[in-house]
């Protein structure tokens, strides 16, 4: 994977976001979609082998910023992301993330890539596979509400894992609901585009919420879910940001990633501590029951995990491999002689001038 610069220093593969485009548009997103899904299945059913932490978060005003660690002892992966609502009224993404694959042996970084794409990509991918979980099995409409950067991933990975055959969106700005119908057109869904949460819900059995501001919203009112639903709720993801009133999680199986940082993050920060939940990998693995009756309501907690960036991680290391979907970065200084890093500074340095000169 990393060939020597002239210097003898090891170069690191890149995936920018022109090659992550690429790569995704060669491989045709329902195939890389039902791909991820399984690389993340894989990881969430070996649970135990990684090392686990809520996110580390710096809060600001107008958003976070995260740093998104963990480790199966091989690798570690870890992911930088931000989530800033206020953005939008200055023209810049809610999202951006990019993230390091390591070899836990030697420490050496082994892959950097752009994980802004990559985060719709095993956002949608999750959602998908918790859906396919826990969502009513002839679940065939879609309610999305909030029609941002994630929106088009979201309702293609439902169509592609859950055999979702109409969306219905809605977002306060129809702008943003025009975009994603103009952007879904060819896909084969059909697509209504609502004036209200109430239209959107309209005989959906999966309702997905995905909106991005900062405060305790109530996207989604209670008189509004009907029973037998899933809903899988993925903008609440930060403390003092939620999307769904009180009353739909006393009336729902509540389904979590990693309870400790969805307790300080998902939905059910709204909840007393003790409130129940069930994390999904024992859900995967037979431990737990998912959906048992039609009228139960399963709401999917999501705040994204660490887990979830390392398998998407692992799943483009294993893609890229032999393709040109990716740059070499000069990212590791590594001098022959390990010890002469001054050395090699001064030699990389005069090599460069004397190349100038010439
Ligand atoms: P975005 O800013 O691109 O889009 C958000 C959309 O929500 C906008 O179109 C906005 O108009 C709409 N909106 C805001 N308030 C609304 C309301 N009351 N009703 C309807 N629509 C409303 O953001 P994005 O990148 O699509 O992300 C959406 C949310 O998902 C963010 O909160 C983000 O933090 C979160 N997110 C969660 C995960 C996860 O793993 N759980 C991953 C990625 C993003």
């Amino acid at each position: 994977m990393q060939k020597p610069v002239p210097s003898g220093r090891a170069l690191v593969p890149f995936v920018s976001v022109e090659n992550m485009a690429r790569l995704i548009t060669s491989i045709g997103l329902p195939r890389l979609l039902t791909e991820l899904v399984d690389y993340i299945e894989q990881d969430f059913l070996r649970w135990q082998s990684f090392e686990k932490s809520p996110r580390l978060a710096s809060h600001s005003e107008g958003g976070v910023i995260e740093l998104m660690p963990t480790s199966d002892h091989v690798n570690y992966v870890f992911k930088y992301v931000n989530g800033h609502p206020v953005n939008l009224q200055r023209n810049l993404q809610t999202v951006v993330a990019f993230g390091v694959l390591s070899d836990v042996e030697t420490g050496y970084p082994l892959l950097l890539t752009e994980m802004t794409l990559l985060t719709a990509l095993r956002t949608a991918a999750t959602s998908a596979m918790v859906a396919r979980l826990l969502a009513p099995k002839d679940a065939r409409v879609l309610a999305l509400i909030g029609n941002g950067a994630q929106a088009e991933f979201q309702a293609i990975a439902m169509q592609t894992i859950c055999g979702i055959e109409e969306v219905r969106l809605y977002d306060i700005d129809p702008a943003a609901t025009a975009k994603t119908a103009r952007n879904l057109a060819q896909t084969g869904l059909r697509i209504a585009e609502c004036k209200s949460v109430e239209e959107a819900v309209l005989g959906a059995q999966i309702i997905t919420t995905c909106t991005a501001d900062k405060q305790n919203a109530t996207i989604l009112t209670d008189n509004l879910v009907g029973d037998g639903v899933h809903i899988n709720a993925i903008g609440g993801d930060c403390p003092g940001k939620t999307e769904l009133a009180a009353a739909i999680l006393n009336r729902s199986d509540v389904f979590v990633e990693f309870p400790p940082q969805t307790r300080i993050e998902g939905e059910i920060q709204q909840m007393p501590e003790d409130f129940p939940v069930t994390e999904l990998w024992q859900v995967l693995n037979g431990e737990r029951p998912g959906r048992v009756s039609d009228r139960q309501i399963t709401l999917f907690d999501s705040v994204g995990f660490a887990i979830e960036d390392f398998s998407a991680v692992r799943y483009i290391r294993d893609k890229i491999r032999d393709t040109d979907f990716k740059e070499d970065l000069d990212l590791l200084a590594d001098p022959d002689d390990t010890r002469d890093l001054y050395g090699m500074m001064g030699r990389i340095a005069g090599a460069r001038d004397e190349g100038a000169a010439r």
